[in-house]
Formats: structure tokens, sequence, C-alpha cells
């Protein structure tokens, strides 16, 4: 029976030195180190980073936030997207060739399977090999190391959600919750599937990102391209022949594009969606050419009409700042400086009010009508705050409860506030109230100020 599907080939990729792979390391680095390093930072008695799901709290160094700021996500979304469209308006898809989890973690499982495989040649040369205990000891030795890296970042990955000293202390304790155990699972399985086995397959059929970016992409963004104008008609020759005697182009058909390609395409058919902009055949190429005496650049991040209209690299780069990319620029700058200067003029201390369901309004003694509230004011602070209630809206309208309360360092309390108004002092319906709440010093000098609004009842 015919199948439905194309069989997988495996795809060896050959190793690649140049300046776009030296960028990728970089990014890997630099990422990397970012992503393992974060969650053991300290900041003063806490963990500097922490997403602490349970508590409803984000810990970012400095910033203490709750569930109510959403808009600061929200604004980093905004700008994640905005960064995206920008990098694929310049240079297509350059998230996915230097940047991409997908693409960093394939290049790390691919550098250990080198070094314990051998590059391209010796692996399919093992992989052809029947079983032997070289063969054995090689293939367990790698996905020993690669189970490593997997565990440790999944490991990694749970410790942005709780804390990371106590997870490594129930891990080698072997008392972590079901939770962390599913999700430092969860993650390394996810890290070995994706990096070990999956590969260019992830990018080929299940990222949704490079479906859409052909939308992204114009005759000014920057891709890898071949130019099939000087490199054709292609052939193998010798070094000393003359290409132009020979009726041949620059390209010598070495086939090394296509063995160095991570998704297994050949470059010289076009632009091609499985193409991850990685720059990969670039660096190779540039060095056959280099080898052959040729000038570099047979294949180079290019654009479309700088190919049509042979333009020079200025020429070329004063099209792809074009009004399109200064206007995501402009964008994303107004509103990285909107969320630096609503995170500087935050205040210290949130507060929610809830009108208590149980008891709308009711009449209390001495002939007060009562109306209960519930004030849940979070600390964001790291350090107790004291805090003034008062309410404001309707004549005679006074607080019978506390006014004074005291919230611990990042905490939030919930005050149950009573108001009361003498009868007849207001018609019978609802009547807006502005709770004002006033953090203070020890002296009781206001530092801050909230106001929230509400409604008194009066029944009929
Ligand atoms: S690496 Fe360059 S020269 Fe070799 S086949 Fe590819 S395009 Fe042609
Ligand atoms: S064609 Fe070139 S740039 Fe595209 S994925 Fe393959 S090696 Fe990378």
């Amino acid at each position: 029976m015919r199948s439905l599907y194309e069989a997988t080939q495996k795809i060896y990729p050959r190793s690649v030195h140049g300046i776009f792979a030296k960028w990728r390391w970089i990014m890997v680095v630099i990422t990397q180190l970012v992503f393992y390093g974060l969650p053991w930072l300290e900041w003063g008695q806490r963990q500097a980073v922490l997403f602490d799901l349970g508590a409803r709290r984000f810990y970012i160094f400095g910033l203490v936030l709750y569930p109510q700021d959403f808009i600061y996500l929200t604004a980093i979304l905004v700008i994640s997207a905005f960064s995206l469209f920008l990098f694929t308006a310049v240079a297509g898809r350059l998230w996915c060739g230097y940047a991409c989890p997908q693409t960093v973690y394939s290049e790390i499982f691919m550098w250990v399977e080198r070094k314990i495989e051998g590059d391209r040649t010796a692996r399919i040369k093992l992989d052809d090999a029947n079983m032997s205990t070289e063969k054995l000891f090689k293939k367990w030795y790698k996905h020993i190391v690669w189970l490593t890296i997997s565990m440790w970042t999944g490991f990694t990955f749970v410790g942005y959600f709780t804390p990371i000293h106590d997870l490594g202390m129930s891990f080698f304790l072997g008392n972590m919750s079901s939770w962390e155990v599913f999700w430092v699972f969860f993650y390394a399985f996810a890290t070995y599937g994706n990096a070990g086995f999956m590969r260019e397959q992830v990018c080929k059929y299940m990222c949704p990102y490079a479906r859409f970016q052909s939308a992204m992409f114009d005759k000014d963004t920057l891709i890898v391209t071949y130019d099939a104008e000087r490199g054709e008609p292609r052939g193998a020759r010798s070094k000393k022949s003359d290409p132009a005697a020979l009726g041949l182009g620059s390209c010598v058909d070495c086939s090394l594009c296509v063995q160095v390609c991570p998704t297994g395409i050949d470059i010289r058919q076009g632009l091609q969606y499985e193409c991850i902009g990685c720059g990969a055949c670039a660096d190779v190429c540039d060095t056959v050419m280099d080898k052959v005496g040729y000038p570099r650049g047979l294949v180079k991040y290019s654009t479309e009409n700088a190919m049509k209209n042979h333009w020079t690299s200025e020429q070329t780069m004063r099209h792809v700042f074009r009004p399109r990319v200064l206007l995501y620029i402009i964008i994303l700058l107004v509103v990285v400086a909107a969320l630096l200067t609503s995170l500087g003029l935050r205040k210290p201390f949130k507060v929610d009010v809830e009108r208590d369901r149980a008891s709308l309004a009711r009449i209390v003694s001495g002939g007060n009508i009562e109306n209960v509230y519930r004030l849940q004011i979070m600390n964001a602070a790291e350090r107790p705050l004291d805090f003034r209630l008062n309410v404001q809206g309707l004549p005679n309208l006074s607080l019978v409860t506390a006014r004074d309360v005291r919230v611990a360092s990042t905490e939030s309390l919930w005050v149950l506030v009573r108001l009361q108004l003498p009868y007849d002092s207001a018609p019978a319906g609802s009547h807006p109230i502005v709770f004002t709440i006033h953090s203070v010093n020890e002296g009781g000098q206001v530092l801050s100020e909230l106001q929230e609004k509400s409604v008194f009842l009066v029944p009929r």
C-alpha cells in the first residue's frame, strides 16, 4: 500500500565555519548563559527571577508583580511581536536561524554528536555499519550526554517557577512534588525529542512561524540568496582552468551548501519555505570560493531587488531601512518607552475593592446604614508598608473599622471595611464613593496614594 507520507530522510549536516556560524554560536552562548544562569541569581534574600504561580507573585530583580499587573505582560508581548516583525522585515528568518530555541538546542545537540560520532561522513558510516562495541558505546555515550543536557534544561525551566535551590534539594532527596516531576520530565523529553531527533521536522511541519513569514517578506528583505546569474551554468572544473573558456559560472557544483544545510535543501533552487536563514550555506560557499580563488558572495544575504538591480552593499542597506522598517522601529521605541515610564511611575502597592456579597446594605444600631467592603491591599515593595484608609463621596459617611493597616513585605492582605451613614442622609439608591489609600511612613507622612471607586447602597 502506498504511504500517505513521505519517508523521512535523515539529515547529516556537515560542520561549518565562518562569520554566520560564529554569530550563531555567540547567540547560543548568550541565550544559554541567560537561560541556565538567571534562576541562580540572588536578589536580596530571594531568587532574582521567579514566577511564583502558587503565591501569584512574579519577581523580576527589583520588581514584584501581581496578576493585576497583566498590562506589563501585554506590553512585553507587543514588544516581542514588533521585534519579530522588525527582524523579519530586515533579514527574514533571523530569529529562526540564530535565536530560536529549536535552532539553539539542535546546534548544541549536533555539536555533541559531532564530538562523539565525528563529522558528516563518519556519522553516515557509523549509521550504515553493523552493530559493534564501538558503535554501541558511541550511541549510548551520545544519548547519555543528550539526556543530561535535557534533564538540566527541564530542571532549569522549572527553576523559574519554584525556587531553584529548594528544587535542587528536593531533586536529590527525591521529594519533588508531582507537578515539578511532571514539568521537569516533560520539558526534558521535549528538548531531547526536538533537538535530538525531530530537528528540521519541527521547523518544516510544526512551527507556524515558517508558514506566515512570507507575509512579512518583501523585495527589500535580506534573505540567503544564491547568485544564479553568476553561478550558472554550474559544473566541476580544475582549479587552474578558466571558467569562461569552459562556459561555466562560479558554482563548482561541490554540493557543500547542501551538505551543511540543517534542513537539507539546496539554496541554488531559490527561496524555499524550509530555509531557516542560518547562513551555513553562505559560510561554506565562501570557503569554497576562497579555495578556488573566486570572489566571495556566490551565496549571501541579499534582497530580491538588490539581485535584480545589481546594487552594491551600501545601496542594498539603504533600501533595507525602508519606511516599513522605520515604522516598526518607531512603534517599538514608543512601546518600550511607555513600558519603562509606566514601571518607573508604578506605585509600590495595589488595591482591589470588593463589596461584601453577603450583606449589601443593612440598618445597624444607632439608626445607621452600613455597607461592608473587602479591600485587598497588595504590597509590591520588599519592606512592610503602613497604610491609612479614607473614604469620600457622601456627607457624613464614616469608616467605622480600623483606618491604619500594616502589610508585610510583598504580601497581600484582605481588610474588612465597614462604612456607616446616618439614616436619611442620602436618598435611596446607589451612590458613588471613593476609597483613598495612603501609604505612610512611621511619622504618618503620606508617601503615595491610590484611589479606588465603589458604591454605597442606601435601601428604600
Ligand atoms: S557551495 Fe557554492 S560552489 Fe559549492 S555547490 Fe554550493 S553554491 Fe556551488
Ligand atoms: S538553505 Fe542555507 S540558509 Fe537556508 S537553512 Fe539551508 S543552510 Fe541555512
